[in-house]
């Protein structure tokens, strides 16, 4: 086995499984994260299979179904009540589920292997430039230099200053709609369904279990409470207040209206915004984008961590399976080609028929998904999707190749 020297830059999920992979490979990894203390951003996350599998292999996944919820089952209304979406899992596979996880869950776990495994964590160390002239070095915001390195992964997120130095990158336009997220108890039953209300493509609300984190006492049930808004009327939302929201919502969907109940103001709603990434290639020399860096989407399908995950694992073997750097790279440009770019086109796609100002895709959706989704052949691709294995219409990615490593 042949050891590399590798620079990781980004503590998230892409940057932080990655780093333990190949530190358990045997390779010497050092992480670069621009803040004091590593820490999550966002509220929830649904783990899909892909998703699964990866932190199976990494030893977290038995931890993450002890705090997480098991999602069987998504289910979206127009406001009228008319079923849009009821996509349930079991159609993909008897059994299988998403997981839905607290995002500081998903970090913990993570961030607290890589401690565990004594993989080299540079924190307050914002990488602002990547030197290939002779070796491979990081310089950091204060100039200070890090390397020489074999590899460098940018795993720095959706919004990478370095992409756009780096990398070839084709577009990553924002996209005009976000969201705003928060956490609350979970009320009534417990419930094992991701559910949305849609008003058009204009306005979505959604409610996601999921679960507790280690510091809460057992038996806590937390929901992911989101709402779908242009980006340039989050202040115009803020600036009216809760008062008048908390209106609107008793008439759109009182369930969820009671999750507003008892918040003081807005600022108990993070804000997210998303990015389309696309890049002509993810490799520029021995620089590996990885994560959202690569290919960030919108959160519709919930992939985007699963996504990066399943990147870490994939060049992780690739990593095992040769010793030249720029042939692992190749074969995991390979690799992740096919699913990668479905999953990219299929947000892409899709996203504007939740959010987005075009009014007349609302009934369309709300008729075309209600009325072919009933099919045993929509219900089925459409469970694929949801899960995170489709690769297009009857055509499945490999979750065993996934799971055994692609040389075994
Ligand atoms: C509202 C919302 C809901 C979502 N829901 C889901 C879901 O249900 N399922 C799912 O799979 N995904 C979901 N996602 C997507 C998921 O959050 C992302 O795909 C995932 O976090 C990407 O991980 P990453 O490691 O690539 O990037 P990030 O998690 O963004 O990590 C990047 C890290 O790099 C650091 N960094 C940045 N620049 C530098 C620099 N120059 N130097 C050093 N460090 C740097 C950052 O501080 C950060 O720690 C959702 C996203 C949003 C916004």
């Amino acid at each position: 086995m042949h050891r590399h020297t590798i620079a990781i830059v980004g503590c998230g999920v892409a940057g932080q499984a990655a780093a333990l992979f190949l530190h358990r490979a045997g390779h010497r990894v050092e992480l670069f994260e621009r803040f004091e203390t590593p820490r999550p951003i966002g509220a929830g996350l649904l783990i899909q299979p892909t998703g699964q599998v990866v932190l199976e292999r990494l030893g977290l996944l038995e931890a993450a179904l002890a705090y997480g919820v098991k999602v069987t089952r998504m289910l979206g209304h127009s406001r009228k009540g008319r079923i849009v979406l009821d996509v349930s899992y079991k159609y993909y596979r008897p059994g299988s589920f998403g997981l839905g996880l607290q995002r500081g869950l998903l970090f913990g776990l993570l961030h607290d292997a890589v401690v565990r495994d004594g993989i080299a964590i540079s924190t307050a160390s914002e990488i602002a430039e990547i030197r290939t002239a002779s070796a491979l070095r990081l310089i950091d915001a204060q100039g200070r230099r890090h390397g020489p390195f074999d590899l460098v992964l940018v795993a720095d997120g959706a919004e990478s200053a370095l992409r756009a130095k780096h990398g070839a990158v084709v577009r990553a336009p924002r996209y005009p709609y976000g969201a705003l997220w928060t956490v609350r108890d979970e009320r009534g039953a417990a419930s094992d369904m991701l559910r949305q209300v849609y008003d058009g493509p204009m306005r979505m609300a959604g409610l996601l279990p999921i679960g507790r984190l280690p510091s809460h006492p057992p038996g806590t049930r937390q929901v992911a409470v989101f709402w779908s808004l242009r980006n340039d009327r989050v202040e115009a939302w803020r600036a009216a207040g809760l008062a008048a929201w908390r209106r609107e919502l008793a008439d759109y969907w009182p369930d969820y209206a009671a999750y507003v109940d008892g918040l003081e103001d807005c600022e108990a709603f993070m804000r997210a915004k998303y990015r389309d990434v696309v890049m002509r290639t993810p490799v520029a020399s021995r620089i590996l984008f990885i994560g959202d860096a690569a290919h960030g989407t919108s959160p519709q399908l919930g992939q985007g961590a699963n996504l990066a995950l399943v990147d870490a694992a994939t060049l992780a073997d690739a990593l095992a399976e040769t010793r030249d750097v720029d042939a692992a790279l190749a074969l995991y440009v390979e690799r992740r080609r096919r699913h990668l770019r479905f999953y990219q086109w299929a947000s892409r796609r899709l996203t504007p028929l939740f959010q987005s100002d075009r009014a007349w895709l609302g009934p369309l959706r709300d008729f075309a998904m209600g009325t072919f989704g009933r099919f045993p052949i929509a219900r089925n691709e459409a469970a694929a999707l949801m899960a995170g294995v489709s690769l297009g219409p009857f055509r499945r990615f490999d979750l065993e190749k996934l799971r055994n490593g692609h040389s075994a």
